[in-house]
């Protein structure tokens, strides 16, 4: 199959969309008219910036009104046609698209539709050119794809055949069995998007939230087997409509595109279908556990972050043998706290100050999971590696942070006692076992860029995002996770510039990680173990428990318990959920949990939080 993208997905001049189209690896393009219109030279330009880059144009789109139209208003609809087919040869293009009619005084049936599309099809193939027509899910007459697969049948003219777009068909939730019955080469196109399911007209809904596959929530697996099974082997085009999309920038969607294509076809295959000319990717990589986080910090600030990790229960249990870089250890946990003065830590702290530089995760098998990445067109990572050092594959991830991929064969299993010497040093923990949650901060128009990131290459499900109120308005929390929890990672953006999370963004030059949550198995012998070592929590109003008690069964006594330890509370049915919050280091916080069978995030609580950072913000002298 070959892989194309409209040039209407992306923002940018039409010399910068085809750069980054032709940079992304795709085959073809769809030129849409607003492109040409608003382009300084001429279609025959374009058709040579396109051949130079090596991209083929797909199709013009698009053609609108056509069919059915009545006596007078039909020639027209012919003229414009012949001046769409002057340009499409001036482009190099022999095909056009025609989307269904949605002028009010167009005229039903499929016969007479039928009559149009054949003897558009005459004047084109005089050119040698082709016409494909699109039943729009708004369309007067047509707007289910059967239908116009009917009107193209009937129409009975070798230039004359379909387009399928995804949106029209699953927005409608039209079946998708009597794809199987359509000749693959009566099939001239097939357009590919994603959308979140809305209640929404499907013009709005198609004009704005369209997404990529795989960042949406329609069955697109299901509508490429159906399609599968016709044999249809040309031209597949990402036709999406979206404005955070046109927004963003060229390059990084044009790549997001043909990720969503390479794991769209991967779908495929994990059902047994293979697209000859795609990629075979290694499976998705399963995660066992978060390996470690690593912190870039420098002197100053590592000192009074490692005395919050003692004051939290870790052990120092290694320094590295040749870099200024500490380990620390509790339960299954490991923080990597780097000091260095050159490489990418250091010019990370740079940026942006004391961060989370990277995240280690445990997969099953690192070289497969990198490689993965790298088929995935994802962003691999070198940095020099001295002798007695370990070449841990590595991906740029979220804000220019790292991905470090460790399994348990090979060295990589070993890394700790590889690279560092165990200090002996001996402490009581504080009961933290692991790793429960990772939330990363970033722009409301890269959160479905890295949901595709992370779900591509990793097997980890999105569950439907919520909405938080904080303070200063909405912020979206996208949450992706592991079946057994292994990995959960909470992406948040907003579109409010005074929420704590665009906050974050402006103060920390870019997206990150802005919190961690750890586990552990008995939050009251934690948050005891806490207070001795003089960890303060952050304060949570009187105002919460008065509501907690009379909204829950929990009664006074345990309560009053809650309270005295600032733990929140949440309940699924029988699963609790206690949580704690640390007061921030710089723009990043701690959070511990205490999981009773509970699966969510404490999203009820997450306003009642977010309330207390703000008013601990605003505190002088704080
Ligand atoms: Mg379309
Ligand atoms: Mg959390």
């Amino acid at each position: 199959m070959k892989t194309s993208i409209a040039t209407v997905c992306l923002g940018g001049t039409l010399a910068e969309k085809l750069e980054a189209i032709a940079a992304a690896r795709f085959d073809a393009v769809e030129i849409f008219e607003n492109d040409l219109v608003t382009f300084s030279g001429t279609p025959a330009d374009v058709r040579r910036a396109a051949g130079d880059l090596g991209l083929g144009i797909a199709t013009l789109q698009p053609f609108r009104d056509f069919e059915g139209m009545p006596e007078g208003q039909r020639a027209r609809a012919f003229a414009r046609a012949e001046r769409k087919f002057d340009v499409m040869q001036e482009l190099g293009c022999d095909l056009l698209m025609v989307c269904s009619n949605v002028a009010p005084e167009s005229l039903g049936g499929i016969d007479r539709a039928a009559a149009d599309l054949h003897e558009l099809g005459e004047r084109a193939a005089r050119r040698g050119l082709r016409v494909a027509f699109e039943a729009l899910a708004w369309g007067r007459h047509i707007s289910d794809y059967r239908d116009a697969w009917e009107a193209v049948r009937r129409a009975a003219h070798p230039a004359v055949g379909l387009v399928l777009d995804t949106f029209h068909i699953l927005a409608r939730r039209t079946d998708l069995a009597a794809i199987r019955a359509i000749p693959a080469d009566r099939i001239f196109l097939v357009q590919i998007a994603d959308a979140p399911v809305l209640q929404m007209d499907y013009l709005s809904w198609s004009r704005h939230y369209r997404s990529f596959p795989g960042q949406g929530d329609f069955p697109l697996v299901d509508f490429m087997q159906a399609l599968a099974a016709t044999g249809y082997d040309d031209v597949l085009s990402l036709e999406i409509f979206n404005d955070e999309f046109r927004a963003g920038s060229a390059r990084s969607l044009a790549v997001d595109g043909q990720r969503a294509l390479r794991f769209l076809f991967d779908q495929l295959q994990e059902r047994r279908i293979v697209v000859a000319s795609a990629p075979r990717l290694p499976p998705r990589a399963t995660v066992s556990a978060t390996a470690f986080i690593e912190f870039a910090l420098d002197d100053a600030h590592a000192a009074a972050f490692e005395h919050i990790l003692a004051g939290l229960g870790f052990r120092r249990a290694g320094q590295h043998r040749s870099k200024a870089v500490t380990r620390w250890q509790q339960g299954g946990i490991n923080m990597v706290v780097n000091r260095e003065k050159e490489g990418f830590a250091h010019s990370f702290n740079i940026v942006h100050g004391s961060a989370v530089c990277a995240l280690g995760l445990r997969v099953n098998d690192a070289a497969a999971t990198f490689e993965r990445a790298r088929l995935l067109l994802d962003q691999p990572f070198h940095q020099a590696v001295r002798p007695g050092e370990l070449d841990i594959p590595a991906i740029r991830g979220v804000g220019g942070s790292l991905l470090y991929f460790l399994d348990d064969a090979g060295p990589l299993a070993h890394v700790w006692d590889i690279e560092f010497d165990d200090t002996g040093d001996q402490v009581q923990d504080a009961g933290l076992v692991r790793v429960d949650h990772i939330a990363q901060s970033m722009q409301y128009e890269e959160m479905l860029s890295w949901l595709l990131f992370y779900t591509s290459l990793l097997d980890l499900q999105k569950i439907a995002p919520q909405d938080v109120p904080d303070p200063g308005g909405l912020v979206r929390s996208q949450v992706i996770e592991s079946a057994d929890g292994a990995l959960r990672i909470v992406l948040n953006a907003s579109q409010s510039r005074r929420t704590q999370a665009s906050r974050f963004l402006h103060e920390f030059f870019g997206s990150g990680v802005q919190h961690v949550a750890l586990a552990t198995a008995d939050m009251m012998q934690t948050v005891a173990q806490l207070e001795r070592n003089g960890i303060g929590l952050l304060e949570i109003p009187e105002n919460y428990y008065e509501d907690l008690e009379a909204k829950s069964e929990l009664g006074p006594a345990r309560t009053a318990e809650l309270k005295r330890h600032n733990i929140l509370y949440d309940r699924e049915g029988d699963a609790e959920y206690l949580q704690v919050y640390l007061r921030p280091f710089g723009h990043f916080f701690f959070e511990i949990v205490e999981r009773r069978g509970y699966r969510g995030y404490g999203a009820a609580n997450a306003p009642v939080r977010l309330a207390a950072q703000a008013r601990l913000a605003s505190t002088p002298g704080d």
